[in-house]
């Protein structure tokens, strides 16, 4: 049995407060664990798509990460602006009213869920022309946005290839479709959906991915797969493409870029992927103590693409990490490790959806089944989000 000591999560998003608890769950009391975000809220981003439709507020789907006090979780408010992942320490600065100032922490155990950066100003003209629904506000302002439009043209767009929940755009756009139906304007609007990857969900195999444009396509949403974006003109409402095609919009929803955070390309934990290399079972990171988990990590599968980034993995590697500390600190044989099994609902409107799950890690390629629509797998995601939001923080 170790020492009492620390554990320090950096990130109070998904992976990050599940890790938390398991830790908390896992360890005895004289062990700390401290959790440091820059927001005070843990945000339910799945719930952002139907923020977007107006079915929910932003007060519904976030809540304090001050409640994870009571569970024995110490929270710290503040920027992350440093990481030695040698020695483990920690530097945060905070602004009034968290605090004023520069602190430093020092962990046995440092588990990274800094998620992904987004970044829609790499691409020319994106951030002013459209709205992205990946962020709180971006969801907000294409609610109003939607809520506005009287007819014309809506592009969705994904304006690189890869990114956070591989459905979400696909899902956007049939909850965009359906909403114009039901204010009746349908006969007014084209709805075409953009995307830079050749297809949806490519991960999870041809027929899923088959499945999904089929889905999209039969809502009489026009899709147009491999459109990399290179510049946005707002004033115009114009997208031109690398290969030479041009769209307009008159409202454009989109998925910006993402990144790794800039702390943790500085703390030199990234490799020439851009994001964290990590044991594909354990989510140990090259340095002793220090863990990596959820969208800022990277694991290659061997058909050549990396595993998708997904709340679903967060929270699965999230448990594992902490198994696997806590045998540690408890001195017992760590029984845990992350098997690539993952699922999530697709929202297509209406109050029904389908549901995509299986083995990631599958070799040579995932095997991924796709469950036809229905009402059953809204009402899951409906009362998983009341899970999440009521028991999960
Ligand atoms: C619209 C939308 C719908 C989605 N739907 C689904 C779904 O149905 N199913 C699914 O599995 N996944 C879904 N996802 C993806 C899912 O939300 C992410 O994969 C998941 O949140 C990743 O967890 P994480 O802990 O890695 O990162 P995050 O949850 O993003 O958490 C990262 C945290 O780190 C904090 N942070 C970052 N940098 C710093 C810093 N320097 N200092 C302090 N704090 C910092 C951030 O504030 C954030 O709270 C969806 C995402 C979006 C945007």
């Amino acid at each position: 049995m170790k020492e009492a000591g620390t554990t320090i999560v950096l990130g109070g998003g998904v992976g990050g407060v599940v890790a938390a608890n398991a830790l908390r769950k896992a360890t005895g009391a004289e062990h700390r664990i401290i959790l440091i975000d820059r927001q005070p809220v843990h945000l339910f981003a799945p719930s952002l798509l139907w923020l977007m439709t107006g079915s929910r507020s932003a007060r519904q789907i976030s809540r304090p990460l001050g409640r994870m006090l009571r569970k024995g979780v110490e929270v710290v408010c503040g920027e992350i602006d440093m990481i030695d992942p040698r020695t483990r320490r920690v530097r945060v600065v905070q602004e009034p009213p968290s605090g004023d100032g520069v602190r430093e922490f020092d962990a046995d155990y440092l588990v990274v869920s800094l998620g992904a950066d987004l970044a829609p100003e790499s691409i020319p003209g994106l951030a002013d022309a459209g709205h992205s629904f990946y962020s709180l506000e971006g969801a907000e302002s294409l609610r109003q946005a939607v809520r506005r439009f009287a007819g014309g043209r809506i592009v969705v767009l994904t304006a690189a290839p890869a990114y956070k929940c591989p459905a979400a755009p696909y899902e956007a756009a049939m909850l965009i479709e359906h909403e114009i139906r039901r204010r009746g304007l349908r006969h007014d609007t084209t709805i075409d959906l953009y995307a830079a990857e050749p297809g949806p969900l490519g991960v999870a195999g041809p027929e899923v991915s088959a499945g999904v444009r089929h889905l999209v396509e039969s809502k009489g949403i026009g899709f147009h797969p491999e459109h990399q974006v290179v510049n946005v003109d707002p004033a115009a409402g114009r997208l031109s493409f690398a290969n030479g095609a041009i769209a307009q919009f008159d409202l454009l929803a989109y998925v910006p870029p993402h990144r790794a955070p800039r702390v943790i390309r500085d703390a030199g934990l990234s490799d020439e992927t851009g994001w964290i290399p990590t044991d594909r079972d354990t989510l140990h990171t090259r340095h002793p103590g220090v863990y990596a988990i959820g969208d800022v990590t990277h694991i290659p599968l061997i058909m050549g693409k990396p595993l998708p980034k997904a709340g679903v993995f967060a929270e699965s590697q999230a448990k594992v990490v902490a198994g696997v500390i806590a045998a540690e600190i408890n001195g017992t044989l760590n029984q845990t490790w992350f098997d690539g099994h993952g699922g999530c609902f697709i929202e297509t409107g209406g109050g029904r959806a389908g549901f995509g799950a299986g083995d990631f890690y599958a070799e040579p390629a995932p095997q991924v089944r796709l469950r036809s629509v229905g009402r059953r797998w809204h009402l899951g995601k409906v009362l998983f989000e009341k899970k999440w939001l009521w028991r999960g923080i």
